[in-house]
């Protein structure tokens, strides 16, 4: 579903009177996309607990934890430094994260909401609801610059990583490079097929 955009009334409506915004920041949103001034978040169920294992104190589907483990042992190899800084999230627990910037915690401004859902997914909209998605070394752009990115670049696609969220992507979210989800099964194909 497209989120209707009034552009005659965009910056003047409070984000209070926009149910929709309110809708999807508490998780109350049913929609199969959340589609908002030009950024798509597409929907995601979460990941079943008997198919999370723990890495580092860090919960991912066990498929992805396995190519993980290979890549990060290979890397090492190579004086490459990989290690898992987020994994499996789920919707509830994103539920508490996505309003955490906003003043009015779940009433935010329209401003406010389409910044977050430049690098942040609503509740329900997460990659990392389904445990293929993780986050890699660091959170910061500056990882761009690093060793471990242009390794990952280089060889994650052996070991069936993509990278998420690239310059320029069709989602219209940010770039994020220490973004990258697993897809090298047929289920992992599946949940990232939009
Ligand atoms: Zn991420």
């Amino acid at each position: 579903m497209v989120l209707p955009i009034d552009n005659n009334k965009r910056n003047t409506v409070a984000a209070a009177n926009n149910s929709n915004i309110q809708a999807i920041t508490t998780g109350n949103y049913t929609g199969d996309k959340v589609e908002y001034s030009g950024i798509t978040h597409y929907k995601y169920s979460d990941c079943k607990a008997s198919d999370l294992v723990t890495i580092n104190g860090i919960r991912v589907h066990k498929d992805c934890a396995e190519a993980f483990k290979r890549m990060q042992a290979d890397a090492q190899k190579e004086g490459v430094n990989l290690r898992i800084v987020s994994g499996f999230r789920s919707t509830e627990y994103q539920k508490t994260v996505f309003p955490k910037k906003f003043k009015n915690k779940k009433n935010p401004t329209e401003h406010e909401f389409v910044s977050r859902l430049k690098f942040s997914a609503p509740p329900g909209f997460s990659e990392h609801h389904t445990g293929y998605a993780i986050d890699i070394n660091s959170l910061e752009q500056t990882f761009e610059g690093t060793k471990a990115y242009k390794w990952l670049q280089q060889h994650a696609k052996d070991y069936d990583f993509e990278i998420s969220f690239p310059r320029n992507n069709k989602q219209g979210l940010g770039f994020e490079p220490w973004h990258w989800r697993y897809v090298g099964t047929e289920e992992a194909k599946k949940t990232y097929k939009k």
